[in-house]
């Protein structure tokens, strides 16, 4: 499917800047009609130009490199690979490639083509396919929790340990636990990349696609689930550990399961996609790709360093220091040596440093939860003290 201007018949987009459909040909906005060619066509074909498309396996929206038309695969977005949700791009290219000149343009071994337009231009919208995880669970510790009170005097150390008998039953519902379904999409990136807002998405829209490019699930749900229940199991274990160590009495520093469990009552997983712009630029055959995340415009990527630039200025360094040794010393051998120290270690610095735009938080996942308290009982057993004697005084 592509969607046609109405007015002028070119290519109508969503604009992440507008917020709606738009024309670049006439401008015109919220003009979009959708063409469908018969269902006879060659699905390898562009249905605009005839021009034979470069299909990978899971894309599911791409531009014609013929006609530049944005096509959308709709017999890939159907039945199981049909997106229940999608979160829309919010950040345009034009304020992407703003962040990237200011983070990268003004850095002093980087290529200068890194940040033309030429290069900026060919960036990608892409929008990588999830899974969402929705758990209703129960939460249960039966156990001993003890409250430790520790004091001393001139000779001892006092720990007086209060046991308590514990139990707790919580619901918690866990909603969108996000799991990325794209094999091409390093993990570690889309952690990188994090936070995203999970939450600012909207009911499946064909017309967000359109200037995109789209990808449906590399794997199922089941095969990817053990990554949701990871992130299940440790927010669980957050909000339990937050519940048995606060008693109403007194906060307990340990505690001793009989019982610990989290048992899951229902679940549900929704297919969604989420907005990532793809620059791939390539420097001396090799490629740097950069990630740039459709909500928050957070840059992800590694610049290539001007590797003939770094070993010029580092002679140059390295010849400055030489000379003022020798004037200063007047002995060459003290020359060669400051030579080598003060160009080694500015290469040093230079080459190895890759000049890096991401920042190492690790994905923080704060499962959006709901805590019912279905039980949460504390009852006192029994107290003693230790006595302890302190070692004795040095004078
Ligand atoms: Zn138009
Ligand atoms: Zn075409």
């Amino acid at each position: 499917m592509i969607y046609r201007c109405k007015n002028c018949g070119g290519n109508a987009v969503y604009s992440p800047e507008k917020g709606t459909m738009f024309c670049p040909s006439c401008e015109g906005t919220d003009c979009e009609e959708p063409y469908i060619p018969s269902e006879s066509a060659n699905l390898l074909l562009c249905p605009n130009c005839g021009g034979e498309l470069p299909l990978e396996k899971f894309t599911s929206a791409l531009k014609c490199p013929f006609c530049d038309n944005y096509l959308i695969l709709d017999e890939r977005l159907e039945g199981a690979y049909q997106p229940r949700m999608i979160a829309p791009f919010r950040v345009g290219m034009e304020e992407v490639k703003t962040k990237i000149r200011e983070r990268f343009g003004k850095m002093k071994f980087v290529p200068k083509d890194l940040v033309s337009d030429a290069k900026l231009d060919g960036m990608q919208g892409w929008y990588v396919p999830f899974w969402f995880y929705d758990y209703d669970t129960e939460l249960i510790f039966d156990g001993v929790c003890t409250h430790v009170k520790t004091w001393k005097d001139e000779k001892f150390e006092y720990a007086e340990r209060s046991d308590y008998d514990v139990h707790r039953n919580l619901g918690v519902n866990f909603r969108k636990l996000p799991v990325d379904a794209s094999d091409a999409m390093p993990d570690s990136t889309m952690d990188l990349l994090a936070p995203f807002h999970y939450d600012d998405t909207v009911a499946y829209d064909s017309r967000l696609l359109s200037g995109f490019y789209a990808e449906q699930y590399n794997q199922s749900s089941t095969a990817l689930e053990e990554r949701a229940k990871k992130l299940m199991e440790s927010s669980a274990n957050t909000i339990l550990n937050d519940s048995i160590s606060k008693g109403p009495e007194c906060n307990y520093q340990e505690n001793n399961a009989v019982n610990r469990r989290t048992d899951v009552k229902s679940r549900d997983v929704q297919f969604g996609l989420m907005p990532v712009w793809k620059y791939d630029y390539i420097y001396h055959d090799q490629h740097y790709p950069f990630y740039i995340n459709g909500q928050t415009g957070k840059i992800v990527g590694d610049t290539p360093v001007d590797k003939t630039k770094v070993l010029l200025c580092s002679a140059l360094a390295g010849i400055v220091l030489a000379l003022i040794l020798y004037f200063a010393m007047n002995s060459i051998p003290a020359a060669i040596i400051g030579f080598f120290i003060a160009g080694g270690i500015f290469a040093g610095t230079n080459l190895r440093q890759r000049m890096s735009g991401n920042t190492t938080t690790a994905m923080t996942y704060v499962a959006d939860s709901s805590v019912k308290v279905n039980l949460s009982s504390d009852r006192f057993i029994t107290k003693r003290l230790d006595k302890k004697p302190l070692p004795p005084k040095q004078n």
